[in-house]
C-alpha cells in the first residue's frame, strides 16, 4: 500500500496549496494509516496547547480508543493545570506524567535546557516507555517558528519509535478554524492573548512576530524548543 507520506510531497507546497479541508482530510488519513500499522501503541502527546487539542480531536475521530499522555511540570500555570484536570476527567485514557526531581532554585533562569531536560524530556521518555509507545502523534507545525521548519509528517528520529506530525502543514489560522468549527475546548489562557503556551516563568505575551517568540523570551533559548522534539527519547534510557 502506498501511504500519504510515501509520496514525498514538498512541505512548503502542502502549506501553500492545500485547502483547509484538504489539510484536515490529510491529517485524518495520516492518523488512520498509522493506527492501522501501530494499533494501540499509537499514542497522542497532548501538550494542552491548541495544536494538541486539534490533534487529539482528530485522533478521536479516527478511533475513540486512542490513548494519550500529558507531561506537566511544577511550573505550569494554574489555568493550564485546571484545563489538564478537566481534560483528564473527560478522557481518562489521557495519562499524566511529571518529574519530581530535585533541581536547583530558578534553574529555568540559569540553565533552561537542563531544566527542560529534567522536567519535560525525562517524563516524556518515561511516558513512551511505560505506555509501550510505537508511534507518538504530535501537534508540531512547520509554520510555528524558526525551529520548526525541518520536520517530516512521519519521522523515525529514534530507532523503533515513529513520530507522526499530522498537522505539520497547518497554519495558525487553520488550527483556530478547526477548533472553532468543531467546538473543541481549549486552554482559557489563549483568551489572555498567548499564542504558544508553556511553563509560567518561560512563557510571555508578545505582539506580532512568530507564534513561539514569547517562549523563553530574553534567553538564548528564545523561541526555541524544550527538547522533546530534538533530544533522543529511546536511546540510553534505562529500562
Ligand atoms: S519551560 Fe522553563 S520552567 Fe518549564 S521545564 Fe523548561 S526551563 Fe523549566
Amino acid at each position: 500500500m502506498v501511504t500519504l507520506v510515501d509520496k514525498g510531497e514538498d512541505l512548503k507546497e502542502l502549506v501553500q496549496n492545500l485547502t483547509f479541508k484538504e489539510k484536515v482530510d490529510r491529517a485524518l488519513q495520516l492518523i488512520q494509516e498509522a493506527y492501522e500499522v501501530h494499533g494501540d501503541s499509537l499514542v497522542v502527546a497532548h501538550s494542552l496547547g491548541k495544536d494538541s487539542c486539534a490533534v487529539w480531536d482528530l485522533a478521536k475521530k479516527v478511533n475513540p480508543k486512542i490513548r494519550g499522555f500529558i507531561v506537566t511540570t511544577r511550573f505550569k500555570p494554574r489555568t493550564t493545570k485546571e484545563f489538564m484536570n478537566y481534560m483528564v476527567k473527560i478522557y481518562p485514557e489521557l495519562k499524566v506524567f511529571e518529574s519530581h526531581a530535585e533541581i536547583p532554585h530558578e534553574l529555568y533562569k540559569t540553565d533552561p535546557d537542563r531544566c527542560c531536560d529534567a522536567l519535560k524530556v525525562e517524563p516524556t521518555r518515561r511516558a513512551i516507555r511505560e505506555m509501550g509507545v510505537g508511534c507518538w502523534v504530535t501537534g508540531l507545525r512547520c509554520t510555528e517558528g524558526r525551529t520548526r521548519t525541518d520536520y517530516l509528517e512521519r519521522e523515525e528520529r529514534d530507532k523503533g519509535l515513529i513520530k507522526l506530525n499530522p498537522i505539520l502543514p497547518w497554519e495558525e489560522r487553520e488550527v483556530w478554524q478547526y477548533l472553532a468549527l468543531y467546538q473543541v475546548p481549549v486552554n482559557p489562557l489563549y483568551g489572555e492573548g498567548f499564542r504558544s503556551l508553556g511553563c509560567e516563568p518561560c512563557t510571555h505575551l508578545t505582539a506580532g512576530g512568530s507564534e513561539r517568540d514569547g517562549r523563553w523570551l530574553d534567553t538564548s533559548k528564545c523561541g526555541g524548543e524544550c527538547g522533546i522534539h530534538t533530544r533522543p527519547l529511546k536511546d540510553n534510557v534505562p529500562a
